[in-house]
């Protein structure tokens, strides 16, 4: 019986990408360094794989938390010809890059629904991230009160998919690992890294495209597939149906 549902949070409840995106293209316009006509869809998909890239590797420990920021920074605006010139000014940019960010902080339109149907259920988040970037995301998105527990990897000291952060919010909720779902918008590191570590794992895979390799992953590991929060009060009730 499943009593806890634990959500990842950016690109799962909270929409990320978009923010991330809107808010580069901000920045990017303010700085004056881009002809207004250019094409801003592509930095910004740029900026977006860069975040990727580097934030892997800050989650990976390669780089620490300030220096991923940096990083992302310098190889971005490295095409403009620009070149920090302290690791204090590439801050600073990435700084006023995040006050963009903030301004374009929404949640998935499903989100809410979804948290209010789930009444029956505690709730939780286990997030790759450091908690003072993290938790005022949901303070600020109004949706904090609906979590008992938030761990990010940054105070437990491992990542998803390592099954002890999944393991450790199951301790934190006192429930085992088959009481617990959790939901996440990446099959390895999300579905995957739950299932392996016993919990109900759940792809929220919202582009719905499948490929042949993640099919066969979603069976081999018994990942519920949705492409859409409404569909997961459902997913969790055939979850529980006992097997015939
Ligand atoms: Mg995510």
């Amino acid at each position: 019986m499943i009593s806890v549902v634990l959500f990842d949070l950016d690109d799962t409840l909270f929409a990320h990408r978009r923010a991330v995106e809107d808010g580069v293209v901000a920045h990017l316009r303010s700085t004056g360094l881009v002809d207004p006509e250019a094409d801003f869809a592509a930095e910004a998909a740029r900026w977006s794989a860069l975040e990727e890239h580097h934030y892997t590797r800050y989650l990976h420990g390669d780089l620490d938390y300030l220096g991923q920021r940096r990083a992302r920074a310098t190889d971005f605006l490295r095409p403009y010809g620009v070149e920090f010139e302290s690791d204090a000014a590439a801050e600073e940019w990435f700084e006023t890059y995040l006050r963009e960010y903030r301004a374009a902080w929404q949640l998935h339109d499903d989100a809410l629904p979804v948290l209010r149907s789930l009444s029956r259920f505690r709730l939780g988040i286990i997030t790759n991230g450091v908690t003072h970037f993290q938790q005022p995301k949901l303070d600020a998105l109004g949706i904090a009160p609906f979590f008992e527990h938030v761990i990010t990897s940054g105070d437990f000291g491992a990542v998803k998919p390592h099954p002890s952060i999944f393991l450790h919010a199951c301790e934190v909720f006192g429930v085992q690992p088959t009481q617990a779902a959790y939901v996440g918008d990446r099959l390895a590191t999300d579905a995957i890294g739950a299932a392996e570590a016993g919990l109900l794992g759940v792809w929220l895979n919202r582009d719905a495209a499948v490929t042949d390799l993640e099919n066969e992953k979603v069976a081999t590991h018994g990942i519920r597939v949705i492409s859409t929060l409404a569909a997961l009060p459902a997913c969790l009730a055939d979850a529980e149906e006992p097997l015939l």
